[in-house]
């Protein structure tokens, strides 16, 4: 037996399959603004793209330290993506969630506006008790330290009463140094550094049933 109290979810080609093209659709949106609302050339825009995905983990920390964008803006902007036509109800994810007994939430780099049309697209919202979303982490993005331990801070947890799924082993390896249960969801991926790998989604309740809770 654990002592898990809490299932925290990544949003984003997490709990829907990355073939769904959310992510793509935001990309698209993220190229849009740089071109339109700060005036960059096509090819400018996706080199400096590249630059600060590698150096700060996000298009956005890069255009907030280098551009002073106004975060908001750039938020509403680049998740103005047509959902309803790219995602569709998740009746095995719906039922899985329904067997997790701890409280569960989103933990996501994206808004809890984004993060609760993807929840009502695919018909899952009434699992989740909160949304912790990249303002809570005062635009301090997964993978960085302050992320997590905002985290832990608002929910007053331990971190081994933590079990944290996302798609990307960058993002679960912080929470695994802190001592919190991690599961890497989706395949093709490298597995060292996590606890438990699940190919899709629904798998999710085997896992919890597993750590016995
Ligand atoms: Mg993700």
């Amino acid at each position: 037996m654990t002592d898990l109290q809490f299932a925290i979810f990544d949003l984003d080609d997490t709990l829907y399959p990355r073939d769904a093209g959310v992510m793509p659709a935001i990309g698209a949106r993220i190229h849009q603004y740089m071109v339109e609302r700060l005036g960059l050339e096509e090819e400018r825009a996706r080199s400096l793209r590249q630059t600060y995905l590698a150096r700060y983990g996000t298009t956005m920390r890069g255009l907030l330290v280098h551009h002073h964008i106004d975060p908001e803006d750039y938020l509403q902007y680049v998740h103005l993506v047509p959902l309803a036509d790219l995602l569709r109800p998740a009746p095995r994810l719906d039922a899985a969630l329904s067997e997790i007994k701890a409280e569960k939430l989103i933990f996501t780099n994206a808004t809890r506006e984004h993060a609760r049309r993807v929840l009502h697209t695919l018909g899952i919202e009434r699992h989740f008790t909160r949304i912790v979303d990249i303002r809570d982490m005062d635009y301090r993005s997964k993978p960085h330290p302050a992320a997590y331990a905002k985290l832990l801070e608002l929910l007053r947890a331990r971190p081994p009463a933590c079990l944290l799924v996302d798609d990307s082993a960058r993002n679960l390896w912080p929470a695994r140094e802190l001592g919190m249960i991690t599961v890497l969801v989706g395949d093709g991926h490298p597995a060292e550094g996590v606890d438990f790998v699940i190919e899709e989604i629904a798998e999710i309740s085997e896992v919890v049933k597993r750590l016995g809770v």
